[in-house]
């Protein structure tokens, strides 16, 4: 058993990571600013895991506070989630994202350095690869930033090598994810953003419930099967598994490693939406719109190297993820509905 400082834990991957990890027997503590995430989450991982959760309120850009959090316990290692991740938002406010996801890094490990803690398993992104030459992607193609987001995590992951390289006290888990969906199979956590949603499940998850009229789908024209864009979807409960094997790798071998986190196989816009129709149980509207600036035809990840290095592989599939986002979506648990 460890003792574990998850930054981030109260959002939507965080949170399944949290479940993960209590149940692979370690103990956890929460840090989370809130600012992306619903206060409520604590307490339903409370009623998942059957015991306390201890959570922390502080912003990992706050250097007195981790120095507080890190003085008043022991921690074996950090899986650092706290993070800012839209896209878009990153164009229209690039300092606020630099700021958050590279100087919140860099603060956090000051933090561990001074803590003497130099474990960290790191949330990147297939963002880092641009559009990549090759898919399916090896984590050794080059990496392109596509827009500030994609900045701050390949600049996380070329701050992490410099460290490990040069630093032989430093060993990082740097975990790319693929596109994660889904929802704890409580039905008591799971992805509810509190506006518009931009990515593509929970955006199908509200057009199910009847909260949005239609989907738009952005393209059918690209050079794919059926003209529309591909991702590797991933379960997030797969996802969240895949942090305790790599967290387990790091204090079983104190080594570094890189790997993809997804399934090897990529679903188009056309065919999660019907995947997500048979869940619920009803045909979902759609119509065909203009191509979003700045996406991607295909991001599809090759696991080998996950699996190799951690014993990593998906076992959830498609309609595990979409039964899994609709129970928790039409629920009593979901933003707004749970007063
Ligand atoms: N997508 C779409 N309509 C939406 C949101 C997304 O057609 O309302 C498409 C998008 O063009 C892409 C796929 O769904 O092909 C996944 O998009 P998402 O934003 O979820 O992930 P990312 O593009 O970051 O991989």
């Amino acid at each position: 058993m460890a003792s574990i400082l998850l930054t981030g834990g109260a959002g939507y991957i965080g949170s399944h990571t949290y479940v993960a990890l209590c149940e692979a027997g370690h103990q956890v503590t929460i840090l989370d600013d809130f600012s992306n995430a619903d206060r409520s989450v604590p307490q339903r991982l409370q009623q998942i895991t059957g015991a306390p959760v201890r959570c922390l309120e502080g912003s990992v850009l706050d250097t007195k506070f981790l120095a507080g959090v890190f003085a008043g316990q022991r921690f074996d290692a950090v899986v650092h989630f706290a993070a800012r991740k839209a896209v878009g938002e990153s164009v229209e406010k690039p300092l606020d994202y630099i700021e958050t996801n590279c100087q919140g890094l860099i603060t956090l490990l000051r933090a561990m350095e001074q803590a003497g803690v130099f474990r960290l398993v790191f949330s990147s992104s297939a963002t880092v690869y641009g559009i990549p030459d090759e898919t399916p992607t090896p984590e050794t193609a080059p990496r392109r930033a596509m827009n500030p987001y994609g900045f701050t995590k390949i600049a996380g992951e070329g701050i992490l090598e410099q460290l490990g390289q040069n630093d032989p006290r430093w060993a990082f888990g740097t975990l790319r994810y693929f596109n994660p969906a889904g929802a704890h199979s409580s039905a008591l956590i799971g992805e509810d953003p509190s506006d518009i949603p931009n990515n593509l499940m929970p955006f199908i998850a509200r057009v199910a419930t009847g909260d949005l009229p239609e989907l738009a789908v952005f393209g059918d024209d690209y050079d794919t099967p059926d003209g529309t864009g591909v991702r590797d979807y991933i379960h997030v409960e797969d996802l969240a598994h895949g942090h305790v094997l790599s967290l387990q790798a790091l204090l079983r071998e104190n080594e570094s490693h890189l790997v993809n986190l997804g399934t090897g196989r990529g679903y188009s816009v056309l065919e999660m939406l019907a995947a997500y129709s048979r869940a619920c149980g009803r045909d979902l509207p759609y119509r065909i719109a203009p191509r979003r600036a700045g996406d991607v035809p295909v991001y599809c990840a090759i696991p080998d190297k996950a699996r190799a290095l951690l014993g990593f592989q998906a076992r959830r599939d498609l309609d595990d993820m979409c039964r899994s986002s609709w129970n928790w979506i039409s629920g009593p648990h979901a933003a707004g509905k749970s007063g």
